[in-house]
């Protein structure tokens, strides 16, 4: 009765995959693809290393549980360091303002601004905002899991829950309390790390400004797929079985229970696997619609779990190296509030994107060949979309878009430097993560779609499937989907003892 199939071996499968091989359970991952890590991706080419997916890691104290084994911890398999300054933010009046772990730091740096002392106070003011709604959050949704509104009522009672800023959203919060519009724009932008718009999430996701101050901005000694490479050694060493190039093809079900999963391996042949449980780490819409073939009017009550924002990733071998740059960089859009409303109502590509650049060879030369620089550019864009459609084509003019403000603001003959070229559009990120519509951190995080709630971790309708992820609560980003695997695997553990 232990016998689990996990579909996709993102960070949120393989999470799942340890606790519950840690716990003797029988598991075993199928993953479409050739590699393990599924966003968190790596191409390597003419001596430069790109991370494909993520390029920041925060929280590594998520990750800990699943190292921790024996003696030895999460430091022993993930070689990590602190970056500081965390971000360097470029405005279009040609102020560039640092972001520092320290306040200290952060005392120093915002007297570059005139009015430094009142800016100060701001930043005290928010990030102190931002801690107690960390903690609040922490303590219930993050550690304990909660799926939904209810579960929230019950554990935090409706007294507790008041604690948790709903009722601002989160760039009203910030307006609240910070007049600087520099600050406003760089906490604003903090909901990047979940591809949503500050002006439709509620104000308790100003956490996100505070878990990084507090507990750093960390980079994975070699790279970020390090993180993944580390991964797979765990899964090794607990004895998961894991079957790349194979691609799950539907789960098989009968009444209220799934029995299995139908998966096509390398050779094309479709092969029955039976489970006691399934996990799916496909993101729960298009699971529903290509895996379970469900029927229109129960994936009508699903569309409610709208696609987070997609991107354009853009990696650049340079043959040369910009020393304006620091490890990770913004630069902002002339008007960020409009910004978010043309991407996430609207849903046109932007005319002024806020464009996040990260160069790693900041932090580890290893990189890019000497002399030469690697950068990566993503403009966060809407997911395909019916509403205002847009082709590869209008992608590549959007590349050119960017290209062109950044040569405006600082890099200058970017274009001209340029020796290696990798780019990629939503339909490409679709076809290679199976993502729903090209999103790039599952479910957006809006206060008016379900309380800012993502899917439930448990199916509905069969009480042995699961889904992990993105799509899921706690919702997008590397330590939020671990920790939905490592919820999924607590529940079925809990399932097992009933
Ligand atoms: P995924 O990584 O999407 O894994 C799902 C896996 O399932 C994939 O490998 C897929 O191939 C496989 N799969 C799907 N369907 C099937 C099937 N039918 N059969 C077999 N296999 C299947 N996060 C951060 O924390 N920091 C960042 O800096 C950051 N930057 C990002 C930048 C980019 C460009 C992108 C794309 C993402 C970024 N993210 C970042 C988000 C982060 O990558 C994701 O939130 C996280 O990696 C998603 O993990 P997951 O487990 O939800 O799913």
């Amino acid at each position: 009765s232990g016998k689990v199939a996990i579909i996709g071996a993102g960070i949120g499968g393989m999470s799942a995959a340890i606790q519950l091989a840690k716990a003797g359970l029988k598991v075993t991952i199928f993953e479409k693809n050739e590699r393990l890590g599924g966003k968190l991706n790596l191409l390597e080419t003419q001596g430069f290393k790109f991370d494909l997916g993520p390029s920041i890691l925060t929280l590594p104290q998520v990750f800990r549980p699943l190292f921790e084994d024996d003696g030895r911890m999460l430091e022993d398999y993930v070689p990590m360091r602190r970056v500081d300054p965390q971000w360097r933010n470029f405005f279009e009046d040609g102020t560039v303002l640092d972001l520092w772990e320290k306040t200290e730091d952060m005392r120093e740096e915002l007297k570059k601004l005139s009015d430094s002392d009142s800016a100060f106070q701001d930043y005290e003011r928010f990030v102190e905002y931002a801690r107690q709604q960390y903690e609040v959050v922490e303590r219930g949704y993050l550690r304990e899991g909660l799926d939904g509104f209810w579960q929230l009522i019950r554990f935090y009672g409706l007294n507790g829950g008041r604690e948790m800023d709903w009722t601002h959203s989160m760039s009203g919060a910030i307006s609240k309390r910070v007049r600087n519009g520099y600050l406003r724009d760089i906490f604003g932008y903090f909901i990047k790390y979940v591809g949503s718009s500050a002006n439709d999430s509620p104000g308790f996701m100003n956490l996100m400004p505070y878990i990084q101050l507090g507990f750093g901005l960390w980079y994975v000694k070699g790279g970020l797929y390090e993180l993944a490479r580390a991964f797979g050694r765990r899964l090794e060493e607990l004895g998961v079985d894991v079957r790349l190039n194979t691609e799950v093809v539907s789960i098989d079900h009968s009444n209220d229970r799934v029995t299995g999963i139908q998966i096509k391996n390398y050779a094309g042949e479709v092969e029955t696997i039976a489970a006691d449980f399934v996990i799916s780490n496909m993101e729960v819409i298009p699971a529903s619609e290509r895996l379970l073939k469900q029927t229109s009017s129960r994936l009508k009550r699903l569309q409610r779990f709208e696609p987070a924002c997609s991107g354009i990733v853009l990696h650049l071998g340079l043959d040369r190296v910009y020393p304006q740059l620091t490890h990770h960089n913004f630069f902002y859009s002339r008007d960020q509030s409009s910004h978010f409303d043309r991407v996430f109502h609207d849903k046109k590509l932007p005319d002024d994107p806020t464009i996040y650049l990260v160069a790693p060879t900041r932090s580890d030369p290893s990189q890019a060949p000497a002399g030469c620089d690697n950068v990566k550019i993503l403009p966060h864009i809407p997911y395909i979309n019916n509403k205002a459609p847009y082709t590869y084509e209008d992608c590549v003019a959007l590349k050119e878009l960017c290209l062109t403000k950044l040569e405006r603001m600082g890099l200058t003959d970017l274009r001209k430097h340029i020796v290696v070229e990798d780019f990629w559009t939503p339909f490409d990120i679709e076809r290679q993560y199976y993502s729903n519509r090209g999103s790039i951190y599952g479910v957006v995080c809006d206060r008016r779609k379900n309380f800012a709630f993502k899917a439930p971790k448990r199916s509905k309708e069969y009480h042995n499937l699961f889904f992990v992820g993105g799509s899921t609560n706690p919702g997008g980003g590397m330590p939020m989907v671990s920790l939905s695997g490592q919820h999924v695997a607590r529940m079925i553990l809990e399932q097992l003892q009933k």
